[in-house]
């Protein structure tokens, strides 16, 4: 790289490092560069006109190919971020249903704009949705057993669940109740889809 141009970025991206690449964003649909300034890409590296970031790519690109229909599905997805596959669901689907959890609030009602939902112990009835998602949710589930189980009972048959979940160090928030109902500190860093089978 010319001398000049290595000095300026080093002046702008202060750890040295920075990636550019174009390709199509399987969120917002459009041709567009994907950028990074930090080499942590899985939260950097995002698309310039939507602001996604690789994994959020990534669920969107497998959601279209295992469900082109996805559009007329019913999808949950808890605790739903702005940007990325969240966003491109809320426009794109009108069975669309975006849940957090206010502890303490009724679960069920509808709470600052969102259904009010404990993804351990949900009000859905059994077979509800065709698809459940969760980005970054389960590493500060107290209980992702619980938690699967809840999604698999409220999948219809032959519905899917896709999630990813972060491989960060345990923070304060991340956690499980363990034996006994202690807690106890947890790192997920991946786990493997789950479905329902047909029939
Ligand atoms: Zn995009």
């Amino acid at each position: 790289m010319n001398s000049v141009i290595k000095k300026i970025c080093g002046e702008i991206f202060p750890d040295g490092f920075y990636f550019v690449h174009r390709g199509q964003c399987p969120c917002c649909g459009k041709s567009t560069a994907f950028f990074a300034k930090t080499s942590w890409l899985r939260d950097s590296f995002i698309c310039t006109q939507c602001g996604s970031l690789p994994r959020e790519r990534a669920l969107a690109q497998i959601l279209k190919e295992e469900y082109p229909n996805f559009r007329d599905l019913k999808i949950h997805e808890s605790s739903p971020d702005k940007r990325g596959l969240s966003a491109m669901l809320k426009v794109q689907c009108p069975h669309y249903l975006e849940t957090q959890f206010f502890p303490g609030e009724p679960r069920g009602d509808i709470v600052h704009g969102f259904r009010n939902e404990n993804l351990e112990e949900q009000t859905f009835a059994d077979e509800s949705f065709d698809i459940v998602i969760t980005q970054d949710v389960m590493e500060h589930a107290y209980n992702p057993a619980k938690a699967f189980s809840e999604i698999c009972r409220t999948l219809k048959r032959g519905g899917g669940s896709y999630f990813h979940s972060s491989p960060d160090k345990p923070k304060p928030a991340n956690g499980c109740l363990g034996k006994g109902g202690r807690r106890r500190e947890t790192c997920v860093s991946a786990f493997p889809g789950i479905s329902r089978e047909p029939g």
